[in-house]
């Protein structure tokens, strides 16, 4: 058995470290949870595991295993999650007249990019020996959780607001868990699955207080390392709720350049709506914080966001900035990158593109440069929030009649045939 690669884990407040073989959530000489761990690596070790250069296809997030904090007996748990093309989107770009790419994450195995995360959390539980995961979520996490558990074997137990979407309140119990949905925001969905991992000792996959799982977050940081190392951008765009996810990439860009890989580090724009902006404002200063989310971009439903510190740093360490975006621009984009490109994005996953539009505006992002958003979620959970952009079908009799009044009458010289 070998975790020999990960040195310690550190606390992000007060710098006490910890032994990452115990399993330890978050630094006990802070109130709640407040002091969230970081995993400190030996690079040593684990360039010399690290065999793989660059080259070749990313098949999944595997490729980057040595970077993973997995023993290196451990069985992965995975799906094939991560490996996710970087796709050209001319259309889009040329919209806000950038040089524009999307990672498109919500192809991961459960629609969302979190399955990075949960193949780690998963594996490391059944390696442990842990029958039981639990965790908060407006919905994803959930979701994602529930089907890496299926695939390992344990049982999944899991808390989200009874507001979330149906999709993503039905999805995690065809993965056979047990969907507990609380009477309350994410926030308080948050605390009572702290209270339950207290009391029943339960693996908790949270990604704010489980450092590992900010670790599996890193290989989209990989990736995009890996595959821009000719192209490398001038930003990354991500949406944020808990801040994990933005961190966690950061964290796997970042140490990319500082091992070598790459040349150079891209900034990072971090978006958030209107109604749920508390990483925005604590990283422009605000005080006057209001931790109640209200926007219909679900996934990022943050009120009381658990990893400010590390996104904020994130953003700070690359350069970037962090701005917010309306419901109706959150919408506008999802219909924008539908139409456009063909990518379906759920609220969460097309606000980078609401927030590349209000860079432009703003001169945060400048005419050609180039820039990378990732889209983290899959539209198809949550229909209904896209209808509001849509509207209604188009409704007709089963008639030409019907459809001449839409296209006007038919010319039977057109090019035909069927
Ligand atoms: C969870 C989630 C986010 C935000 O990630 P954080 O780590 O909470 O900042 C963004 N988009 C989607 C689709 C998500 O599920
Ligand atoms: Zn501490």
């Amino acid at each position: 058995m070998a975790l020999d690669h990960v040195e310690t884990l550190e606390c992000t407040l007060c710098g006490a470290t910890y032994d990452p073989e115990q399993v330890v959530y978050t630094c006990p000489e802070h109130d709640g949870v407040a002091g969230i761990l970081e995993v400190v690596y030996d690079y040593d070790v684990v360039q010399d595991r690290f065999d793989a250069s660059l080259d070749g296809d990313i098949r999944s997030q595997w490729k980057y295993r040595a970077f993973l904090p997995v023993d290196t007996e451990a069985t992965p748990v995975t799906l094939d999650e991560g490996g996710t093309d970087l796709l050209d989107v001319p259309r889009l770009g040329a919209e806000f007249d950038v040089d524009l790419r999307v990672k498109n994450d919500g192809l991961n195995p459960t629609g969302c990019f979190k399955d990075r995360a949960t193949s780690v959390a998963a594996t490391k539980a059944r390696f442990a020996g842990r029958n039981v995961v639990t965790c908060a979520s407006t919905g994803n996490a959930a979701a994602s959780l529930a089907g890496y558990a299926a695939r390992a074997g344990l049982d999944c137990r899991i808390f989200v607001p009874e507001s979330a979407p149906e999709g993503k309140l039905v999805q995690p119990r065809v993965y056979g868990a047990d969907v507990l949905a609380v009477a309350g925001s994410y926030d308080e969905a948050y605390d009572l699955s702290l209270d339950v991992t207290n009391a029943y000792g339960w693996y908790n996959r949270n990604a704010a207080i489980n450092p590992f799982q900010i670790e599996g977050k890193r290989t989209v940081g990989h990736e995009l390392a890996d595959q821009t190392r000719d192209s490398i951008p001038d930003w990354v765009v991500f949406s944020m709720g808990d801040g994990c996810t933005i961190a966690g990439c950061w964290k796997g860009l970042r140490e990319f350049a500082e091992l070598g890989y790459v040349d150079d580090t891209p900034s990072m724009l971090g978006v958030q709506p209107e109604g749920a902006s508390a990483i925005h404002d604590a990283f422009h200063g605000h005080d006057d914080v209001d931790d109640v989310a209200d926007t219909l971009a679900d996934a990022v439903a943050v009120g009381r966001p658990r990893n400010t510190l590390k996104a904020c740093r994130a953003l700070e360490e690359s350069g970037g900035t962090a701005l917010t975006v309306s419901d109706d621009d959150i919408l506008a984009a999802e219909t924008l990158l539908g139409r456009t490109e063909g990518i379906y994005a759920e609220p969460a996953g097309a606000a980078p593109i609401a927030g590349i539009r209000r860079a432009r505006e703003a001169g945060i992002i400048d005419p050609d440069e180039s820039v990378v958003a990732v889209v983290t979620g899959l539209g198809l959970k949550d229909t209904a929030g896209a209808k509001r952009a849509v509207g209604d079908v188009i409704r007709v009799q089963p008639s030409l009649e019907d459809v001449a009044d839409q296209y006007g009458t038919a010319n039977p010289d057109a090019e035909s045939s069927i």
